[in-house]
């Protein structure tokens, strides 16, 4: 049977006026919110999605674990349509859980949001979780690098989160849990202060779960504590109840700090002080809207804009040995190439000797009707130069015929 010895630990900060962050360690189930909306909004988003995380978890599955989440995320979004002082209200939450699948325990885990999971194993650390932000979302797209994600000045800009919209889409996973695995559960206000590398050599270095967690907001203060803090610290221990890669003293401290999966724990945020008015997220709402509805329309006028001029222009351009009308841009608009429309019956032998070079490049046109006008031009222009060479060699014939003649 899997057990988990656990710490927690959450700060203001250097900044904040109150504490928005909240975390579950109860009945084998943890979880960090990471609550955003003014008048002391966010603290209430957090504090409901968990406690409604609580009250849905009623079975150890995934499955389960995901219907809670949505099931909070419909109930902030009735108490802020309802309450106008919640109007805009929302929260992150990332919850793992103990749960039975396929008949053997593993570990449930849901993500709404960019508060994250990490799982340190064999002394690695990787994210579990896949941030739903603007950055990581440019991230994936290859628009941004880790590096320049990490300090992008919207960085706390979220793609998804509970209490904004009345469906939701839950991200969910299923680990298997591991004796020595040691997870973290934490809010933004860690891992945007404190990079990854520090975080994973305080999870070696600390073996006790609750000096793990203040070492990590400590760290988190020093690099600038410039939003909530919020730790989580789950262990995967043996059926003693211990970890065994840590040393007979922490050991001791485990078992007694951590406690076990029958004695819950209370569902709590440190900070009950007044909540500073104009939080940085508190218009989150409006501006996450705004702002990805400008987005979409940008890229949505930019595909617009090359289809357009890939598909809907025309110019005449050279097809074998023939001058032809062809729909789209002489060589094309990134993946669209032009097309053949019609050929003409003018040889491109034929093309008055000025036109040749432009013929050759492809002549825009803004419609067929004009690309058809522009070659009857040049046919023109062909037989009045034919016209003309003819005249000037019969002309020239008399003439030398006549000036041989004086000659002789
Ligand atoms: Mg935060």
């Amino acid at each position: 049977m899997t057990r988990f010895a656990w710490g927690a630990a959450s700060d203001t900060g250097r900044v904040r006026q109150a504490n928005e962050d909240s975390f579950l360690t109860v009945d084998g189930l943890f979880a960090v919110a990471d609550g955003m909306g003014g008048h002391q909004a966010g603290e209430v988003a957090s504090h409901l999605a968990l406690e409604s995380l609580q009250a849905g978890f009623t079975a150890a599955g995934t499955d389960v674990l995901v219907r809670a989440v949505e099931d909070a995320n419909r109930i902030l979004v009735e108490r802020s349509t309802t309450d106008p002082e919640l109007a805009g209200m929302g929260t992150t939450l990332v919850a793992m859980a103990l749960v039975e699948s396929a008949g053997r325990d593993a570990i449930g885990v849901v993500n709404v949001g960019d508060s994250r999971l990490y799982l340190l194993s064999d002394g690695n650390l990787a994210q579990i979780t896949e941030d739903h932000s603007l950055v990581a979302t440019m991230e994936r797209q290859g628009r941004l690098s880790a590096a320049e994600a990490a300090v992008h000045p919207q960085r706390n800009i979220l793609t998804r989160a509970l209490g904004i919209d009345g469906t939701v889409l839950v991200d969910s996973w299923e680990v298997l849990p591991v004796i020595g695995d040691r997870y973290l559960i934490c809010s933004d206000g860690l891992f945007n202060e404190v990079d990854e590398s520090r975080i994973a050599a305080t999870l070696r270095r600390l073996a006790d779960p609750n000096e793990a967690c203040r070492e990590l907001i400590r760290l988190a203060n020093e690099g600038g504590g410039r939003d909530n803090i919020t730790c989580v610290i789950v262990d995967v221990v043996d059926d003693s109840g211990r970890d065994p890669k840590a040393d007979p003293a922490n050991r001791v401290r485990n078992s007694h700090t951590g406690g076990d999966l029958t004695v819950p724990e209370s569902l709590e945020a440190e900070s009950k002080a007044p909540r500073a008015p104009g939080a940085i997220r508190s218009s989150f709402t409006w501006r996450v809207g705004v702002f990805i509805a400008a987005f979409l329309f940008v890229i949505l006028a930019g595909f617009a804009f090359i289809w357009w001029t890939g598909t809907k222009t025309w110019y005449v351009g050279v097809d074998g040995d023939k001058v032809a009308i062809f729909h789209g841009k002489p060589g094309g608009v990134l993946w669209i190439e032009p097309t053949l429309a019609e050929d003409s019956d003018l040889l491109f032998a034929n093309v008055p000797r000025l036109a040749v070079a432009d013929v050759q490049n492809g002549v825009e046109q803004p419609s067929l009707d004009s690309a058809r006008s522009y070659i009857e031009n040049l046919v023109e222009q062909n037989l009045k130069a034919s016209t003309t060479t003819t005249l000037a060699a019969s002309l020239g014939a008399s003439t030398s015929s006549t000036t041989t003649t004086i000659v002789r």
